[in-house]
């Protein structure tokens, strides 16, 4: 008969939300440790033309290597470091470990690669060209090695200011892509006004190909928009040979998925370079 009882169902909810809160610091001190003891890692997922099958990039994506966890992936701590603000320092880690590795292969030779960093909506400050162009500087590496992806939720601020950063970004050589493309709340009057070089069909329309209908005409919508816009199109989350026909059907320009590779090591990712990817045709 607890809920007969006021005084109980309080002390039940504060409980609840005590360990909810004591749970979040406890993910959060942990993540700004993690931050300072080098718990953190990059791991970097090709992007291929789907006409060549030519490597043409890749995206980096975070993880942390706990000591006791193992690999946890970002959906685990992304979204409190949003909430708290860590993401901007993390995301400062992410730009700096991410060039520094571009450096690293533009240095041996490698043919250019664009490595893509996603970026947060509040990561996306008036501060951020300033940073990328500082970065690019120190790294002495050519903007073209760079890309960054930013989703819908960073567009539905201040779209004036949006489009001023994203202008001096664009002016700086490095490359914008529309991340999760469908699945926010940006408006088709503006993404005309977008200076984006790519739209990224997100996961969740491709893994419907080409059994679902509505995933099919929404993937189909999504690259024909593209074009008329003059942007390149991804389709992300690729993982079967129908998916990739279709795609490649629809004039999808370059897809990204488990059907090529999964997010790999820096040293596993080079490997891959070196062996496979350059070659594939
Ligand atoms: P995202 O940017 O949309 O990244 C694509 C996600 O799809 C990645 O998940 C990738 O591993 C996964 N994926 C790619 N191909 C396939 C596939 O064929 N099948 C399946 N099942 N999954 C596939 P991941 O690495 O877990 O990252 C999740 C999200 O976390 C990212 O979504 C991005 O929004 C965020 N994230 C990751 N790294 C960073 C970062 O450094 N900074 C920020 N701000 N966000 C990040
Ligand atoms: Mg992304
Ligand atoms: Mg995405
Ligand atoms: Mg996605």
């Amino acid at each position: 008969q607890t809920s007969d009882n006021p005084d109980r169902s309080v002390a039940f909810y504060s409980t609840e939300m005590n360990q909810g809160m004591q749970e979040r610091m406890r993910v959060e001190s942990g993540l700004r440790h993690a931050l300072g003891h080098g718990e953190l890692a990059l791991y970097y997922q090709p992007k291929f033309d789907i006409l060549t099958g030519h490597i043409v990039g890749a995206e980096a994506l975070v993880r942390w290597l706990h000591p006791e966890r193992g690999i946890v992936p970002p959906a685990e701590f992304i979204p409190m470091a949003e909430t708290t603000g860590l993401i901007v320092q993390l995301g400062e880690w992410v730009l700096e470990q991410a060039c520094a590795q571009a450096a690293i292969w533009q240095r041996a030779g490698l043919p250019p690669l664009r490595l893509a960093v996603n970026v947060s909506a509040r990561e996306f400050t008036p501060s951020l060209p300033g940073r990328v162009a500082d970065t690019l500087k120190r790294y002495k590496l050519d903007p073209s090695w760079l890309e960054l992806e930013i989703t819908e939720s960073t567009l539905m601020h201040d779209i004036e200011r949006v489009i001023g950063i994203m202008d001096r970004i664009n002016r700086l050589g490095v490359a914008l892509s529309l991340d999760d493309f469908g699945t926010g709340y940006s408006s088709l009057s503006y993404l005309k006004r977008f200076p984006i070089n790519t739209l990224k069909i997100d996961r969740s329309f491709t893994t419907g190909i080409p059994h679902d209908a509505s995933d099919c005409a929404i993937a189909g919508t999504i690259i024909s928009i593209g074009r008329q816009l003059r942007h390149r199109v991804i389709a992300e989350g690729v993982e079967t040979l129908d998916q990739l026909e279709f795609l490649r059907q629809s004039g999808c320009d370059e897809v990204q998925g488990y059907l090529y590779a999964k997010p790999l090591p820096a040293g596993d990712f080079e490997l891959g370079l070196r062996e496979n990817w350059l070659l594939t045709a």
